[in-house]
């Protein structure tokens, strides 16, 4: 619900964009007639964009435009040399892959360069409580709804996904697609009843939509016309992510394609698997150390990564201390002074030099026992692939325009943005997709109007709480990770151990994690994935009462516990 302020502040909004359509009306350009107008050529509006032209009476009916500011033709012709990849990689859930399939997108995805995630390992960086989720968990589980899959998600590259909807959309020719046009303002057309939204271009050109999509990420115009709040915040948090270049596997071990993600308190660091000899870095840290490690020789980033995940938190803030001290004073670590500074912490810590803990570990022949513990050693990363991304949280206070901002609808990073900690936020694009998808496929059946509240209540009620849900938990475990005072990371140890011990709880947050073949598959199922989110969000609200209350600590995580237990078990009851 609006307060009175808001309600205040929407409105004068919406009265400059009055004031500027009143003197844009002597524009002699005439608007040109559109069913659906798309802003945004990133994931969510092509994938919009795609199932939109997938069907035949959907194409016969809606005349669909979709506006992009960047040169789609660069996605068209990306054709990395073979063993590169792109930095920006995604996992693609079950449910995401099925909705794609079902559109006949996916088919023109290039599946030899992508990778199957068949085990993620997730694990505390100051208590060392581990998590694991396999594909195994989850058939030996007996959650309602269940299906064999071969894979809990697929790791994609961004651009691989882009270039396959955009192969989609030039099969089927049913959509006019404008790039490297952007959208330079929006004014409600002034009309007794409602006037529909009139999109203008930056070459000039004029569309009239019956419905406006803002698929246009963070910044989103279109939310802004619609006089849509969001709220949210910056994390002091920036991503790195790159390509990282490491040793096969040996034929003793299982081959790459586990995840793993190691939670320190600066922020989780993630090395998702691409081919058996590359994998992708995505990095959390502090903005500063980002900017050290960015400027430093590649070198210093690869021994970084492979101490991220091996040496004791007391180690690594060191290390990120004397990173960003001398990069400071101008005279940046190199990556050999770096090597002997882990080297001599290692023997400090006495890490034996033939575990997979040690830097020098034998990466030939017969692996340590605890090999599959840790990623393979990086041995250098992919030139040209580190950068970094800012993060922050952001939710639309609503999906769908109204009043003045009527005929407009929210997807993807328009409407909500995330941490990418549980690889979520694409993921969340394409849900929201196919949710809208389905209201417009059914006012089009039903000779409804697309751009009407009617139409497209349902995909507000359907998306709103789901992705909420999602945000608030990842939100949390950011916050409760980032915690070091003992108790906390003593009740997350216990947390995160119990969680391990329960293999319905496990196969519970993996159907958030994806693992799950559809969005819309049976009702039981789908509560299997409001439970899952219930349980991260349980566990964090747990561990968060520790700082607050006086109680015995080990109740509060049993509490917390049994309330994703009797959550599980209401969730099976006929
Ligand atoms: C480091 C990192 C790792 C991530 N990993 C994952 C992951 O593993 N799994 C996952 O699901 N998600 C992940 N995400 C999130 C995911 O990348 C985003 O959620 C997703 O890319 C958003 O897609 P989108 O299409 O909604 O928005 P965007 O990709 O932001 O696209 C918006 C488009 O709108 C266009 N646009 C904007 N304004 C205008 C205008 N005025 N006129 C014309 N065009 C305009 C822009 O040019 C842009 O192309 C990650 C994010 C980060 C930062």
């Amino acid at each position: 619900m609006l307060s009175a302020n808001k309600h205040a502040l929407r409105l004068a909004r919406h009265a400059r964009n009055v004031s500027y359509t009143s003197s844009r009306a002597a524009s002699t350009v005439v608007p040109q007639e559109t069913d659906v107008v798309i802003v945004g050529g990133g994931p969510a509006g092509l994938a919009l964009a795609s199932a939109l032209s997938s069907q035949p009476i959907l194409r016969n009916t809606l005349k669909v435009s979709l506006v992009e500011a960047s040169d789609l033709d660069k996605v068209r012709g990306w054709a990395p040399p073979s063993g590169t990849y792109s930095n920006r990689v995604s996992s693609i859930t079950n449910a995401s892959q099925a909705f794609l399939g079902e559109i006949g997108a996916w088919a023109h995805v290039e599946e030899g360069r992508t990778c199957p995630m068949e085990e993620i390992q997730v694990w505390d960086g100051l208590s060392d409580a581990r998590v694991t989720f396999s594909m195994q968990d989850v058939l030996a589980s007996h959650l309602p709804g269940m299906e064999s899959l071969p894979q809990m998600a697929r790791l994609t590259e961004n651009l691989n996904l882009q270039r396959a909807l955009l192969r989609h959309l030039d099969s089927t020719s049913a959509v006019e697609l404008f790039d490297k046009v952007k959208v330079q303002s929006i004014q409600r057309e002034e009309r007794e009843g409602g006037g529909w939204p009139l999109v203008h271009l930056s070459d000039g050109r004029v569309l009239r939509a019956r419905l406006l999509v803002g698929a246009d990420g963070f910044n989103s115009p279109v939310r802004s016309y619609a006089g849509i709040q969001s709220y949210g915040w910056a994390y002091d948090t920036t991503a790195i992510a790159a390509t990282m270049v490491h040793h096969p596997r040996t034929s003793f071990q299982t081959p790459n394609t586990t995840a793993y993600q190691r939670f320190l308190p600066t922020g989780p660091i993630a090395f998702l698997p691409l081919s058996p000899t590359a994998s992708s870095l995505v990095w959390s840290t502090k903005p500063n150390l980002a900017k050290a490690l960015l400027s430093s020789e590649p070198g210093v980033l690869a021994s970084m990564i492979n101490a991220a995940f091996r040496l004791p938190e007391v180690s690594l803030r060191y290390l990120h201390n004397l990173i960003v001290d001398s990069a400071n004073t101008g005279s940046p670590l190199d990556a050999q002074q770096l090597r002997e500074e882990i080297s001599w912490r290692e023997r400090s810590h006495s890490i034996d030099s033939r575990s997979a803990y040690s830097l020098a570990a034998d990466t030939t022949g017969v692996p340590p026992v605890d090999a599959d513990a840790l990623p393979p050693l990086v041995t250098d990363i992919q030139p040209g692939s580190a950068a970094s991304f800012p993060l922050r949280f952001n939710h639309a206070d609503e999906y769908i325009g109204d009043g003045a901002g009527a005929r407009t609808v929210l997807v993807g990073d328009a409407a909500h943005t995330i941490h990418p900690l549980a690889g979520q936020g694409l993921n969340m694009g394409l849900g929201d997709v196919e949710a809208l998808f389905h209201c417009i496929q059914k006012a089009v059946h039903t000779g409804g109007d697309i751009g009407s509240r009617t139409a497209l209540l349902p995909y507000a009620r359907e998306r709103y709480f789901e992705n909420h849900k999602i945000m608030a938990a990842c939100d949390k475990l950011h916050k409760l990770y980032s915690v070091t005072s003992e108790p906390i990371v003593w009740a997350r140890s216990v947390g995160v151990e119990v969680l391990n011990e329960l293999d319905s709880v496990k196969a519970a947050l993996m159907l958030n994690a994806g693992s799950q073949s559809s969005r819309r598959g049976p009702s039981r199922t789908q509560l299997g994935a409001s439970f899952a989110a219930d349980g991260v969000e349980s566990l964090a609200r747990t561990m968060s009462g520790v700082r607050t209350l006086t109680e015995g600590v080990g109740n509060m995580v049993g509490a917390g516990v049994q309330r994703v237990l009797k959550g599980l078990s209401n969730s099976q009851r006929p």
